[in-house]
């Protein structure tokens, strides 16, 4: 079956659905509306393959913040069971290498054209289609538009003052090319949050001489990555009902218990004192904190204690 011989369902368009974007959203999109609801669709990505932010940030230290067993999709249990992982975290190489095998799963890549970027998209409300134009210089119509876009996609290269005169390269984590060698070299970074701390740390064993530029500080914790034995790695999979219920029932939905505590009710001693606003110490984890499981109760005073002999099995 090819994309070009499928059949479109609405009447007078190229397409039935334009999905924009290969990441975990896009490619769940192109699966539901495709392979589960027979319609034709093309996806777009200005990315040369699958992966969205894990096709782009390919920097050195790239790693999940949300753990291995829990950063994959839910839906398909055999994809659930085939999971390979090592670690409690996940490397940038390991979750491109896992959304490639989605791909490959699912056959979704031959619905895609990579490499092109959708510059506009216009409801007809006489057609009641969308013109959708692409960089290619190319127009489809559609009747459905998913945007997958992301929330983290779009690179913003800063404008420093005299940054065009500078005479070393330029790298921005969101777009990091393959190859790129740092060791011995003179590195600068500029930025402390979690990718700059992932590019820090793994770049300052390597580098000649590192220096990092760092604007306001951040609230950094130890990612405690550890290995996965092979018993928790098949005691979670074989526990996958529930854990996707504990998940989609979560405020963060990161796989683990979650305070119900308000931050308000916290002594000083446990670190929220009567100087700090009310809820501040809640806003500051979900905001800049790496790892998220810092939010556990038994790293963070606002948390209930942990209760099942899984999540106990999984404090660092
Ligand atoms: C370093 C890093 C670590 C992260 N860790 C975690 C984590 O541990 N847990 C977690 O939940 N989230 C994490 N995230 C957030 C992550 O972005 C999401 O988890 C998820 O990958 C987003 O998927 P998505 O499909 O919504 O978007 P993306 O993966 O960003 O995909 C969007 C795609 O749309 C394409 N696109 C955008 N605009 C256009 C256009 N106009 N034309 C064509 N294509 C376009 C982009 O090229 C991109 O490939 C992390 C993000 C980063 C950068």
């Amino acid at each position: 079956m090819n994309i070009q011989t499928e059949i479109t369902k609405t009447s007078g368009a190229d397409y039935d659905a334009v999905v924009i974007g290969a990441g975990f959203g896009g490619l769940y999109a192109v699966h539901k509306l495709r392979n589960e609801q027979g319609l034709n669709v093309r996806g777009y990505d200005s990315a040369s393959d699958v992966g969205g932010t894990w096709w782009w940030n390919r920097y050195p230290g790239a790693l999940s913040d949300t753990e291995s067993y829990v950063y994959r999709y839910s839906f398909d249990k055999e994809l659930l069971q085939k999971g390979r992982w090592k670690t409690r975290y996940l490397t940038q190489p390991e979750i491109l290498e896992y959304m490639n095998e989605v791909a490959d799963h699912l056959d979704l890549r031959r619905s895609y054209k990579f490499d092109t970027k959708v510059d506009g998209a216009h409801y007809n409300e006489k057609t009641g289609l969308w013109n959708v134009i692409t960089d290619s210089g190319e127009t489809v119509t559609a009747k459905y538009l998913v945007t997958g876009l992301g929330l983290l996609s779009a690179t913003n290269v800063p404008k420093f003052k005299g940054i065009d005169d500078f005479k070393g390269r330029i790298l921005h984590t969101g777009a990091w090319p393959d190859g790129v060698d740092l060791s011995n070299k003179r590195v600068g970074i500029i930025g402390t949050g979690s990718t700059g701390v992932q590019v820090i740390t793994a770049t300052a064993p390597v580098a000649k001489h590192l220096t990092v530029f760092q604007r306001s500080a951040q609230y950094v914790v130890p990612i405690g990555n550890t290995p996965q034995d092979d018993a928790t790695i098949a005691e979670q999979k074989a526990n996958y009902d529930s854990i996707w219920n504990q998940v989609k029932n979560s405020v963060v939905a990161f796989g683990f218990e979650e305070s119900v505590k308000p931050a308000e009710t916290a002594s000083p001693k446990n670190g929220s004192g009567s100087s700090k606003p009310p809820g501040s110490a809640a806003v500051v984890s979900i905001s800049c904190l790496a790892p998220f499981a810092i939010l556990r109760p038994a790293k963070w005073p606002m948390m209930r204690p942990l209760t099942s002999s899984r999540a106990k099995s999984r404090k660092s």
